[in-house]
C-alpha cells in the first residue's frame, strides 16, 4: 500500500558495521546538559547530579509489534521512541536520553535504515532528546528495534503505580481507542490492496486513527500540565496496553479498587463513526484496544477545581475501597467487573 519511493538499493554489506553506524548516527546532536559523552565511545557518560534517573526500555519485533507492509519505516522509528518516553512520563519525569539498538537482515538495504532514523531522528528533536548509543547486528530474518529511554525526576515529583486512595478521582488524558480503530482501517486496505494493488484508497475520514495509530505522541504536554497547574497525581501510569488492564494495575499496585464510568470514556468522533462502521462496540474498544499513549492517573478530590474543565484530562471515575471491587458502570446503571483482556484476545 505504502510505496517505497526510495528506489535506490544499497546493500549494508557496502558499509560495514562501523561504516553503518557512522553512516546512521551522524546527524544526532547532543543538546542535553546531563551527556557528558554520546555516541563514539565504549559507553555514553551521563551527570545527573542529584536527580533520580529513570531507565526503561522496550523491544519491538517485526511481525508481532509492527508490520512493514502499512507501516512506514520512518513512522516505525518515530514510535519506538515515543513507546519508551510514554514509560518516562509515566513516572511524572523528563526523557533526557536514549539508545537505540537494531537486528536486521540482508533484506533491508541502507536506505530502508536510514528512513528508520530519520523518524529516530525527529522524535529525538521534537521530544528534546539526545541519542546517546545502541547497537548494531544482524537477524536472519526481520527488523527487531530496542530502545531504551533514560530521564530524571526529583524525587519529590516521583509518581508510581501505588499511591491511589479510596475517593481519588481517576483521570485520561486524550481520547482512547483511535490506535486499535486506525489498525483495523489499515489491515482492512491492506486485505484490499492485495485483491488489488492499482486500488488507492481514500482514507481521508480516518486521518486522525491512523495517525494514532502509525504516529503516536507520548504525553510529554501533561507531565508540563500538572506542573503548571499544581497537581502531582496520586499515581500514574501508561496505558499502552489497553485501558482496563492498566486500571488493573494501578489498582493492584495501591490496593484500592475503582468505579470507571463508561459514559465518561473520551472518544473521538472518528472512533465512533470507525466503530460503527465496523460494527464493534467502543467501549470495548477503548478499554482494550490498547497502543494509546496516554496517561492515567489518579487525583486527590483537592485538586479537581485545578483540572475540572481541562480538555487534556478526562475524569473517567474515583478509586473506592479494594473491598469494593472494580467495576465498569454501564449507561444503563448497571456494574460490571472490570477484566483485563488484552487486545489479542479480543480478536476472536
Ligand atoms: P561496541 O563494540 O562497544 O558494541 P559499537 O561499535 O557497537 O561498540 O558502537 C560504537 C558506538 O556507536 C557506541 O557509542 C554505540 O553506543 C553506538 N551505536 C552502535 N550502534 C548504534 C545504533 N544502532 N544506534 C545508535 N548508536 C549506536
Ligand atoms: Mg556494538
Amino acid at each position: 500500500m505504502i510505496e517505497d519511493k526510495n528506489q535506490q538499493r544499497t546493500e549494508l554489506s557496502n558499509l560495514g558495521e562501523f561504516g553503518l553506524i557512522e553512516h546512521l548516527t551522524k546527524n544526532f546532536k547532543i543538546n542535553q546538559k546531563s551527556t557528558v559523552k554520546g555516541i563514539g565511545d565504549d559507553a555514553a557518560v551521563l551527570n545527573f547530579e542529584d536527580k533520580r534517573v529513570i531507565v526503561t526500555t522496550d523491544l519491538l519485533v517485526e511481525g508481532v509489534h509492527f508490520d512493514l507492509s502499512y507501516m512506514p519505516l520512518k513512522h516505525l522509528g518515530y514510535k519506538a521512541v515515543m513507546v519508551n518516553l510514554s514509560d518516562v512520563y509515566a513516572m511524572n519525569g523528563q526523557a533526557t536520553q536514549i539508545t537505540v539498538s537494531i537486528a536486521v537482515s540482508n533484506r533491508f538495504p541502507l536506505e530502508a535504515l536510514e528512513e528508520l532514523y530519520a523518524g529516530i531522528e525527529t522524535a529525538a528533536k521534537i521530544y528534546d532528546i539526545d541519542v546517546v548509543g545502541g547497537d548494531t547486528t544482524s537477524s536472519t530474518t526481520g527488523l527487531l528495534i530496542s530502545v531504551t529511554a533514560l530521564g530524571t525526576v526529583s524525587e519529590n515529583d516521583v509518581v508510581y503505580r501505588e499511591g491511589a486512595k479510596p475517593n481519588d478521582l481517576l483521570v485520561v488524558s486524550g481520547d482512547l481507542g483511535g490506535a486499535y480503530m486506525g489498525l483495523q482501517v489499515l489491515e482492512r486496505e491492506k486485505e484490499v490492496y492485495k485483491v488489488n494493488p492499482k486500488n488507492q484508497p481514500d482514507l481521508s475520514m480516518y486521518t486522525y486513527i491512523i495517525e494514532r495509530q502509525l504516529k503516536p505522541e507520548a504525553r510529554k504536554d501533561i507531565v508540563k500540565l500538572l506542573q503548571d497547574l499544581g497537581v502531582k497525581p496520586t499515581s500514574m501510569i501508561d496505558i499502552s496496553d489497553g485501558l482496563s488492564s492498566e486500571i488493573l494495575h494501578l489498582c493492584k499496585h495501591s490496593d484500592v479498587g475503582c468505579d470507571l464510568y463508561e459514559n465518561k470514556i473520551p472518544l473521538d468522533p472518528q472512533v465512533i463513526s470507525a466503530c460503527e462502521e465496523f460494527n464493534i462496540d467502543s467501549t470495548t474498544v477503548a478499554l482494550n484496544g490498547g497502543e494509546d499513549y496516554e496517561l492515567l492517573m489518579t487525583i486527590s478530590q483537592e485538586d479537581y477545581p485545578k483540572i475540572k474543565g481541562n480538555p487534556n484530562l478526562s475524569v473517567i471515575g474515583y478509586v473506592t475501597e479494594k473491598s469494593a471491587g472494580k467495576h465498569l458502570v454501564t449507561r444503563a446503571d448497571t456494574k460490571i467487573e472490570l477484566k483485563a483482556q488484552g487486545w489479542k484476545n479480543f480478536e476472536d
